[in-house]
């Protein structure tokens, strides 16, 4: 097959925050870099991000560095990787200044100073009173972060295949990644990317869930291209559940709006987080306060006619607040509930909201396997960043306000190990024809008529199986089931078809490469999840309901091949300073 190839230094897959920060970094170095994407770049799922992104900059209240590494490392559970969270959170207030100074529209507290909000899991002084670490835009701050890293890589001539679906790797016989195999969606023709360098930049996986506040896009390719070339997946068991979704629609309310003042109450009107986080209440960590919600509706306190969620009150703020601090939140309820949330509570319940786990890297976005259960090497080529990749910084449990920022540091991370390896690897490597074939071979197969079922039925299926058993709480019989109803999932794919393809556009073969993709993940996650025997951060097993450090302080991986099961240990010490030994987390 004659197919159209381009030749570039570095292939970045994947426009949101992550590959953008990337491939500025790298077109300013003057480095011949492509961004693949399969929407336009500023539809990028970051576009959604609302309440800010973390910095100690202490414009607000004191702060440093070192207590946001300590928040993060406590909110991880204690599996995050200390060095790769000292390394981010000293970051963070550069990369801050660095969208500060690209146009970025912060919002500004009278003073000038850049406006920072309470988020949750926030401390002052290792554990002590709330801290006010999160940088926003209004509520908006990810829309303004993505158009600011767009205009930016426009002017320094990054070059875009805007609707473009990445298909596969290319791996040789040796592991070297090469580049990949794209689609173009309007015509539906292949075409070869042929890199020295890949980026692995594609975001999260919220589509394995059917309630959730995530993009119809969040289909988790990085991470199945990924399994598909042999790289197993890291910690896949930590899905995180944002407690503030509207309930039985999953759209999100920000974390934001309990750092304005906000509080949930249940239908005794009782502001019930007291009794589960005295200190904290509403602002303790994510895990802790979605299933605090679950509990209250579960014993019955639950609202509405079905008492099936609880109330998050902002009303008490005042329309100013509202309207200044959340005026996106307060669309969004207009719009879907037709209340305003200055004068009327909000009916609320977890969402399927982050995916913590993902693609093994090092601190330098370097793609890291263990090599024949010795140390961990790099597979040569690879990189990823942001929500597909774990570095890894949120471990169990990911703090608000976090992911962006990650997603900046380890974007430019990335970017800084490519130019190095630029500067020592000039020249292209000869590409392997046979792993373009196998990638192809993935395309031919949605060419032919189906037997089967439909692609849409199939993954309204599983999100559905993903949801009564890999949820907010676990235990053995679920999970075992949902091992067996996503393996018998994926069997009943491959007879499943696009059922008449003369009337039907590329899109719907786009959604049965993606179907494929949230399959792969799915099964990773489900594995993940029946193995590890404890309740850490958001993996809450009813039947092990306890943290198990002895046997469980390590990161799961996940093989594709015999859906196989290895771990590796948590990178507990830090750069320069000291650990931060596991203790019981309370708010
Ligand atoms: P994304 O922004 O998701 O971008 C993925 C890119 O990959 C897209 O360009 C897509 O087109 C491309 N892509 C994917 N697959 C393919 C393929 N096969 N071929 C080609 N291209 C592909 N975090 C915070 O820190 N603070 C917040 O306030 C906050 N608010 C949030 C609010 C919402 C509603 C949600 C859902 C998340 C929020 N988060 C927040 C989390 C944060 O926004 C995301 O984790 C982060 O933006 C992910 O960025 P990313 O660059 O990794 O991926």
């Amino acid at each position: 097959m004659d197919i159209p190839r381009r030749k570039f230094d570095t292939l970045i897959i994947g426009a949101g925050g992550g590959g953008l920060r990337a491939a500025l970094q790298l077109s300013r170095a003057e480095a011949h870099v492509a961004v693949v994407s399969k929407v336009f770049p500023t539809r990028s799922h970051t576009v959604a991000a609302q309440g800010g992104v973390n910095a100690a900059l202490a414009n607000v209240l004191p702060d440093n560095w070192h207590w946001h590494m300590f928040d993060t490392v406590k909110g991880s559970d204690y599996l995050g990787d200390q060095d790769a969270i000292e390394y981010m959170c000293r970051a963070a207030p550069r990369v801050v200044y660095e969208l500060e100074h690209m146009g970025v529209p912060f919002s500004r507290l009278d003073n000038g100073r850049i406006y920072q909000r309470a988020f949750g899991g926030q401390s002052r002084d290792f554990g002590g009173e709330q801290a006010a670490r999160t940088c926003a835009a209004a509520d908006r701050t990810g829309h303004a972060i993505l158009h600011s890293l767009y205009q930016q890589n426009i002017r320094a001539r990054t070059h875009f295949f805007d609707e473009y679906f990445a298909v596969d790797l290319i791996r040789d016989d040796e592991g070297v990644v090469l580049g990949a195999v794209a689609l173009e969606i309007a015509t539906g023709e292949p075409i070869v990317i042929e890199a020295k360098t890949t980026l692995l930049a594609t975001g999260g996986a919220g589509q394995l869930f059917r309630t959730n506040t995530n993009a119809l896009i969040n289909t988790g390719d990085g991470m199945a291209m990924a399994l598909r070339a042999g790289i197993p997946l890291q910690d896949m068991e930590f899905f995180q559940f944002h407690p503030t979704g509207i309930a039985g629609k999953g759209m999100l309310i920000t974390e934001g709006a309990r750092g304005e003042g906000g509080y949930l109450i249940n239908s005794e009107g009782e502001r019930f987080m007291e009794r589960y986080a005295p200190k904290a209440k509403d602002l303790a960590s994510r895990d802790v306060v979605s299933r605090a919600i679950a509990i209250e509706v579960r014993e019955g306190r639950g609202c509405g006619p079905n008492r099936d969620h609880v109330l998050l009150k902002l009303d008490h703020l005042g329309v100013d607040i509202v309207a200044r601090r959340l005026p996106g939140i307060r669309d969004t309820v207009r719009t879907f509930l037709h209340i305003d949330p200055a004068e009327t509570p909000i009916p609320v319940y977890p969402t399927a909201h982050y995916t913590m786990g993902g693609i093994p890297t090092d601190r330098f976005g370097q793609v890291v396997v263990p090599e024949h259960n010795g140390p961990e090497e790099p597979v040569v080529g690879l990189y990823a960043a942001g929500e597909c990749a774990c570095v890894s910084v949120h471990g169990a449990n990911r703090l608000g306000g976090n992911s962006l920022l990650d997603i900046l540091v380890f974007g430019r991370a990335a970017a800084n190990h490519i130019i190095e390896f630029l500067r020592e690897n000039r020249y292209h490597r000869p590409l392997d024809e046979t792993s373009i074939e196998r990638a192809l071979a993935r395309l031919v197969r949605w060419d032919q008529p189906g037997r089967g079922e439909t692609v849409d039925g199939l993954r309204q299926e599983l999100q559905k199986v993903m949801e009564e058993d890999c949820g907010v709480f676990r235990n053995e019989e679920t999970l075992r089931q949902g091992t067996q109803r996503v393996a018998a999932i994926a069997e009943r794919l491959q007879d499943a078809g696009i059922r008449d393809h003369s009337k039907v556009f590329n899109t719907a073969r786009i959604e049965a490469l993606e179907l494929e993709n949230l399959v792969e993940v799915a099964l990773a996650t489900v594995h993940s999840a029946l193995e590890r025997k404890e309740s850490r951060g958001a993996h809450s097993r009813v039947d092990f309901p306890d943290r198990d450090d002895i046997h469980w302080m390590r990161h799961t991986l996940f093989y594709r091949d015999g859906r196989r099961l290895d771990y590796k240990p948590v990178r507990i010490k830090p750069i320069t300073v000291e650990p931060f030994p596991p203790k019981e987390r309370v708010y």
